[in-house]
């Protein structure tokens, strides 16, 4: 009541401090996907294949040939801020995994039922740990590391209405897997619903990207599409480069596919798509969205990985000034190619 007295400030107990943390890590069954896949890929794992059960609320299975998990680790695997991968604050200046807060797997067990199998070289057998049981216990395994999350939200109640009223979250998914896809190239990638016989997206291993984007994303993609390359040279220390490949303007389409990643993380840039998006719309007449492949290297002391619970976002020293350059190639890209279309189309 007002003017009454202020209401009681209690600690909250850590069970509901765990929960709340973890429905900001896992928003939905893709971003569980894409943080299991992610750590299949720190593992070094050539083949990361994907399963998933009514858009991933009943299951999500990823199984890797990565370097597995030892036996002994397997009790903190899944508590909160456990990695191998951070030690130091000072670590995330230099660091090259996408992972590093340890907090995923712990999130998972919290708001869903996850069981781990794994086998590190050298062993006879693997082991699987249904996490909560801490009981790990000696099972067959393969080399590498299956992670099955089970129920995903079951405890929250809303979260899971709202995800079986929307439209199942497997686009997204399949989304995902496609873009990690074309940017590890030596990572047999593929993601299939379960039952299925047949695989929804299938990478297979390329030593091209442009092999890569086809398998992927079809060949009439890759027709349209143009080599870009930026570097910064009139810095001093080179402060970034670019690589990638952008649609010309043959390509149809309604919706920009705008596949970025910094330092090797998938992330994404409004600031740049919008840039992208309006270098197209002013230079090309008909009103196609672009298709956008992108790898930005910039030293890793000019890049916060840590601003998003879900890392999507980072910041970027010097942006507009990156953003100007990207744009100013595309734009120099997009007008060679639409004078050569002109041309082509009046000889
Ligand atoms: P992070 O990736 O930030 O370290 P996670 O909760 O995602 O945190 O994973 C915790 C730890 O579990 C990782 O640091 C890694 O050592 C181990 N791990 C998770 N998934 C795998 C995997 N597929 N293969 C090998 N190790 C893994
Ligand atoms: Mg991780």
């Amino acid at each position: 009541p007002r003017g009454g007295a202020p209401p009681r400030i209690r600690r909250l107990e850590e069970s509901v401090v765990n929960r709340i943390a973890a429905g900001e890590v896992i928003q939905r069954p893709s971003s569980a996907v894409k943080e299991l896949v992610e750590n299949s890929i720190d593992a070094g794992a050539s083949t990361v294949s994907v399963t998933v059960k009514d858009g991933g609320l009943k299951l999500i299975q990823v199984s890797d040939d990565g370097h597995g998990i030892r036996c002994e680790d397997l009790p903190i695997l899944c508590e909160r801020h456990t990695t191998s991968k951070l030690s130091a604050y000072e670590d995330l200046q230099t660091i090259k995994s996408m992972g590093f807060r340890g907090e995923a797997l712990a999130s998972m067990t919290y708001v869903g039922h996850v069981t781990v199998t794994t086998i590190t070289e050298g062993q006879l057998h693997g082991y699987r740990d249904g996490v909560m049981e801490n009981d790990p216990k000696p099972c067959a395994a393969v080399k590498g590391t299956q992670v099955m999350v089970e129920n995903l939200f079951y405890n929250m109640v809303a979260r899971r209405k709202t995800l079986q009223n929307s439209n199942d979250d497997y686009p997204k998914i399949v989304d995902f897997i496609s873009r990690f896809a074309v940017h590890h190239i030596n990572v047999n990638l593929s993601c299939r619903k379960h039952g299925a016989n047949r695989a929804d997206v299938h990478s297979g291993t390329t030593s091209s990207r442009l092999d890569a984007i086809r398998n992927v994303y079809g060949a009439s993609v890759v027709r349209d599409l143009m080599e870009i390359q930026v570097s910064d040279e009139n810095a001093v220390d080179e402060i970034f480069k670019m690589d990638g490949f952008i649609s010309n303007a043959n390509y149809v389409a309604k919706k920009t596919t705008m596949i970025l990643f910094i330092n090797d993380r998938l992330v994404d840039c409004t600031s740049l798509k919008r840039a992208t998006e309006f270098v197209y719309s002013a230079i090309l007449p008909q009103a196609s969205k672009p298709f956008i492949y992108m790898s930005i290297n910039l030293p890793p002391e000019h890049v916060d990985v840590n601003i998003h619970p879900t890392k999507k976002e980072v910041s970027l020293l010097n942006q507009e000034r990156i953003i100007e350059k990207i744009k100013d190639a595309i734009e120099e890209k997009l007008m060679n190619c639409n004078n050569t279309r002109i041309f082509q189309t009046q000889a």
